[in-house]
């Protein structure tokens, strides 16, 4: 049953009217198929739910779902919703597998739901150039299937094979090789006036400019990246060159040495021995990839040349040996197929390599069941702080996971990715039991996460639909916070776009 907030439980006729009156017109944009009204039974008031997420967040009350096809048809909605008689606000997703921050669910409740998933176009590519326009539902597997045998990747996420390109980059999702927004060039968007506009590098027909998010002038690529001024119905994505050769380098320490090896991995990452962005799993993390139990592993990805794979191969391989803190070093693992972990060492080196593998097998190995059913029959959640990359900081953070695990019983996952030689995105997961007590600790277990961690100065870069509040609690006084709602005021007076996580 949904349990009706106050502010649609007490809806006025008027605005029920209003609110079919605005849906009904959508209808004759997008077909009458593609919008799901409202729940009519539910007291009365017109509002329905998206149905289950994994993180067991509140289902929010949303007053529908709008599902257009084309760029056109998204800003001809967004313009009813600007000019029409409706309180009813725009929240938008790509393919919604935004599992552990709330999946598809808006911030708040009283949202319309775009459901972009169903522009799915590859508009435009040129591989030798290195880039692609795609819209918001076309996923990372389709994408990278295009690019096979061809001189270019796609910096692709560990997620599903079967998420969007767009929808992880506009919430600064993390890629194997860096963060996705730095694969972001350019925009569509769909502001909430119902005009269209370009910002960013976009392909001339008749002519070649080089690739080039900035322009002159402020740059406003990043504008619309965790942001609610606009709807994005298509990018201008970086093809990465593809590497002639390329390796992945295993270690295993044990925890009492975590300090002291992070902080040599730490070393190769700041001398440029490494590539594409480290991973540094805990015990718990590190379970999927057949690893040593009781240990941590590291993922050290090398590429270029074949002569320069094979020589920083054997720095690295000689530096951790000469380190001694690690209990194991192999750098031959996909390549052996006689070695215990080939199958998972094939998968991980494929993914560096812009592979996110269509069968999801890790994935699924991860999660214990396939990404279609997750948010019906899983339970999990992220929590994604930055922390600094030194040994002492990071040797801290482990220190208040198992603070968070004494103090509520929650045993996390952690995957330190290396995003440059000084910061590092911790992601801790939680994995739990969606009936009994275990999801009610868990969720117990992400407040003391966002406490502790923020306490120390460890500050998330991604947050979840309950701790929207954060945006705000963790900004420096500094007045970037009003000035960025002055803009959102400015763009969108009439609030057409509907509060997102971060404002
Ligand atoms: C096992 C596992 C591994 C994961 N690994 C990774 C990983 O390696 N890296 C990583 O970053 N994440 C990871 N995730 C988290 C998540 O699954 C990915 O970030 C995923 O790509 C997000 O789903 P999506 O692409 O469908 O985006 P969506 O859910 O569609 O979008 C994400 C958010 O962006 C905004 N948005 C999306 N589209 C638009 C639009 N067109 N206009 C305006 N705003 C929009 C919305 O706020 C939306 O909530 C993982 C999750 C799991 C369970």
């Amino acid at each position: 049953m949904t349990v009706l907030p106050e502010t649609t439980a007490g809806h006025e006729a008027s605005a029920v009217a209003d609110l079919r009156a605005v849906l009904g017109k959508a209808a004759q944009v997008v077909g009458a198929d593609r919008v799901t009204h409202p729940d009519d039974e539910t007291h009365g008031a017109p509002v329905t739910t998206l149905g289950p997420n994994v993180g067991l967040y509140r289902s929010r009350a949303v007053f529908g779902v709008v599902r257009p096809q084309t760029a056109e048809e998204v800003r001809r909605v967004v313009e009813l919703f600007a000019i029409e008689e409706t309180s009813a606000r725009l929240h938008a997703f790509s393919t919604g597998g935004n599992w552990g921050l709330g999946s598809r669910e808006p911030a708040q409740d009283g949202a319309v739901v775009l459901d972009l998933s169903g522009l799915d176009l590859i508009r435009d590519i040129d591989v030798a150039q290195g880039w692609a326009v795609v819209e918001p539902g076309v996923t990372q597997a389709r994408l990278a299937r295009l690019l096979e045998g061809s001189e270019r990747m796609l910096n692709v996420t560990v997620s599903s094979a079967h998420t969007s390109v767009v929808g992880n980059a506009l919430d600064r999702g993390v890629g194997l090789r860096h963060q996705r927004v730095e694969d972001l060039t350019g925009l569509e968007v769909v502001l909430p006036s119902g005009e269209l506009i370009r910002v960013g590098w976009w392909p001339e027909a008749d002519r070649q400019t080089p690739v080039y998010a900035h322009g002159l002038g402020p740059s406003l690529v990043q504008l619309f990246v965790q942001s609610n001024l606009g709807v994005v119905t298509a990018a201008t994505v970086r093809l990465l060159p593809r590497p002639e050769a390329l390796r992945v380098v295993r270690l295993n320490f044990t925890p009492d040495k975590l300090e002291a090896a992070t902080a040599e991995v730490r070393r190769w990452v700041s001398q440029g021995l490494a590539r594409g962005v480290v991973k540094i799993y805990n015990e718990a993390a590190a379970r999927a990839y057949d690893s040593e139990p009781g240990q941590y592993l590291v993922h050290v990805c090398l590429d270029g040349t074949r002569e320069a794979v094979d020589a920083l191969s054997g720095i690295v391989t000689v530096e951790a040996v000469k380190s001694g803190l690690f209990s194991a070093v192999s750098d031959t693992d996909a390549s052996d197929p006689g070695a215990a972990n080939h199958d998972v060492a094939v998968r991980v080196e494929r993914a560096y390599a812009g592979d996110p593998d269509p069968t999801d097998a890790l994935f699924e190995a991860k999660m214990g069941r396939p990404a279609r059913r997750l948010d019906e029959e899983g339970g999990f959640l992220f929590f994604l702080p930055l922390v600094p990359f030194t040994g002492a900081a990071l040797a801290r953070a482990d220190e208040l996971i198992e603070q968070v695990r004494a103090e509520t019983g929650m045993r996390c996952g952690a995957t330190l990715n290396a995003l440059s030689a000084d910061v590092v995105d911790c992601v801790v997961t939680m994995k739990f039991a969606r009936d009994g007590e275990e999801a009610e600790r868990a969720h117990r277990a992400l407040d003391r996460l966002y406490e502790l961690f923020t306490a120390e100065g460890f500050i998330p870069y991604r947050l979840d639909i309950e701790h929207t509040e954060w945006a705000d609690r963790l900004a420096a006084g500094t007045g970037a916070r009003s000035f960025a709602r002055r803009l959102k005021d400015a763009v969108d007076p009439h609030h057409v776009i509907a509060p997102g996580r971060y404002a």
